[in-house]
């Protein structure tokens, strides 16, 4: 029974009309890969190339800078052994708008069952992309004053010691002074509003954004520091320091004014933990409040 037998229509006007994008290209995967024989209506719908940019080329005019590598081996290795993989990848448009797609390749045969073609579906899933990416980094930030959560900056730490980094890196320990009596006095939607500043207000201090400060407790907070010498440390807990003493909070017709104390240590290279390093600011954290506050100490 011949196909035409079966069914009384089309594949080709199926696949032509499909909303995903379909891509069929030979199965010669020698250098530059496979070329290109079709392609449907929402392929140039997707990507902006027409037949007549892509018929003979290979799909991997689609990847750029931003196609990670490890996709792009998975593929390779795939269609080496003519298999079909199901893959997320960034592609790049005819305009060089990047995309992320839902990549399906399967392996066509003929009537002896050689693998003589490759079907590649595209479904495009760059706004899912976008949420998931929103999400995982909602999943890191503190909702409250939107700094880096706790889970965030252990992560952070821990990563330091997992590749074994050799850069000289700080950790800085805060615990705002007199805390309690902000909210005893004002309440506590007055606290949150002012570590909601406070926040804020040392960002502006550490001024390079690539020290992220992260909510480690109710009222401390921690900025791991990488790549500066003890001379640039004292400088940056001097400006925390006197930001955050110039802090006044309007609540009520009154100010909310105080200080914070400040421990820090540098990661030494007999350290085998991150729990050692954090072990030393709190020292010098309590060295901090017990000589008086509103000042940091190294250790
Ligand atoms: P010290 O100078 O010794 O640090 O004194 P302190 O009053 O700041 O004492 P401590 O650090 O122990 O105070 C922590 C207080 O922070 C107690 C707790 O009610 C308050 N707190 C913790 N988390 C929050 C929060 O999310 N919002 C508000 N408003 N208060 C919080
Ligand atoms: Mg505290
Ligand atoms: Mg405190």
């Amino acid at each position: 029974m011949t196909r035409k037998d079966k069914f009384d229509f089309s594949f080709e006007e199926i696949v032509k009309q499909a909303n995903d994008a379909i891509i069929i290209t030979d199965s010669d995967i020698d250098l530059p890969g496979p070329k290109i024989i079709y392609v449907n209506d929402a392929f140039t719908k997707l990507t902006g190339y027409s037949p007549e940019d892509v018929l003979g080329m290979t799909p991997r005019i689609l990847q750029g800078s931003g196609t990670s590598d490890s996709t792009k081996k998975a593929i390779r290795d795939a269609l080496k052994r003519k298999q079909a993989i199901r893959v997320d990848i960034k592609n790049y448009s005819k305009q060089g708008n990047e995309y992320w797609h839902d990549l399906s390749i399967i392996p066509l045969h003929n009537a002896e069952g050689e693998v003589t073609h490759f079907a590649a579906i595209q479904r495009e899933i760059t706004e899912q992309k976008r949420r998931v990416d929103e999400l995982n980094a909602l999943s890191n930030v503190d909702s409250l004053t939107s700094a880096l959560n706790r889970r965030a900056f252990d992560a952070l730490l821990s990563e330091h010691f997992n590749i074994k980094s050799t850069t000289s890196c700080h950790l800085m320990v805060m615990d705002i002074d007199n805390f309690k009596v902000i909210n005893d006095s004002f309440g506590h939607l007055a606290g949150d509003e002012y570590l909601r500043k406070f926040v804020t207000t040392v960002r502006e201090a550490l001024r390079d954004n690539t020290d992220m400060i992260a909510r480690i407790g109710g009222e401390e907070f921690g900025v791991f520091l990488r790549g500066l010498d003890d001379n640039t440390i004292d400088k940056i807990a001097k400006r925390i320091l006197n930001a955050v003493k110039e802090l006044n909070l309007d609540w009520e017709g009154q100010t909310i004014n105080t200080s914070v104390s400040i421990g820090i240590s540098q990661v030494l290279d007999t350290d085998e933990h991150k729990n050692d390093v954090c072990a030393r600011a709190d020292i010098a954290l309590y060295k901090s409040k017990s000589e008086g506050k509103n000042r940091y100490k190294l250790s």
